[in-house]
């Protein structure tokens, strides 16, 4: 069978591999001069590429990590820990960790305990169904302590304070700070 395929994107260009795998004839109809849509680089000097948006990546995104090998571009992953870091009081401070935690002095001891109680929490849930109908601000504020946390923990990522996020998210969070060992800084190029 013929397929066509638009969008030389990671979604496209997956579809148009495991198309091709299966012995199917595929074109991939791609608008821009290079391929990789949002996950694309463009070169800045000879021989330089860099990507368009910040990306992360983690060794528990298995399925992209086992692409990634399938393709031959293993090789080029280098796996780093990234240091996380919040700007509070025109400060930034490393907030990564159970130590860091509950040595963040812009909050209170008592909110520290029940900041550090509330990420234990969303550690140990396997799944995050129980959160779906809860915001994450409110969640924050009733489990994890006073207004200052959700500002804390959501600034440079949403704005509101996490006013009309869903409390997945916090899940999400721990989930990606738990393969925090394993982020990779430079991905593979795609050109
Ligand atoms: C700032 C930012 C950070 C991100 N960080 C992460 C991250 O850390 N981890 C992660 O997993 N994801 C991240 N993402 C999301 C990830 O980049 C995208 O989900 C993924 O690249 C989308 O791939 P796609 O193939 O679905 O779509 P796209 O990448 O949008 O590809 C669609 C392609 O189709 C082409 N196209 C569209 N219309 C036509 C047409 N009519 N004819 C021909 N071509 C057409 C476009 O030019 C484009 O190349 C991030 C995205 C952004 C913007």
């Amino acid at each position: 069978m013929r397929y066509g395929v638009i969008g030389a994107g990671a979604l496209g260009l997956t579809v148009a591999l495991r198309l091709a795998e299966q012995g199917h004839e595929v074109t991939v109809l791609e608008r821009d001069p290079v391929p990789g849509g949002l996950a694309g680089s463009f070169e800045v000097a000879p021989g330089i590429w860099l990507e368009k948006f910040y990306h992360h990546l983690f060794k528990t995104d298995r399925f992209a990590v086992a692409l990634i090998e399938q393709l031959g571009l293993g090789e080029t992953l280098q796996w780093h820990r990234p240091v996380t870091t919040v700007f509070v009081d025109d400060k930034v401070r490393q907030l990564d960790s159970p130590m860091t935690v509950l040595t963040f002095d812009p909050l209170p001891v008592v909110d520290r305990l029940r900041l550090a109680a509330g990420l234990a929490y969303l550690r140990l849930l396997p799944n995050a169904r129980s959160l779906e109908r809860r915001t994450a601000g409110r969640w924050m504020r009733q489990v994890m302590g006073g207004p200052k946390v959700p500002e804390i923990l959501a600034s440079g990522r949403i704005t509101a304070g996490g006013k009309s996020l869903s409390s997945c998210w916090g899940n999400r969070e721990v989930y990606t700070y738990r393969s925090r060992n394993s982020c990779q800084r430079r991905s593979p190029s795609v050109s």
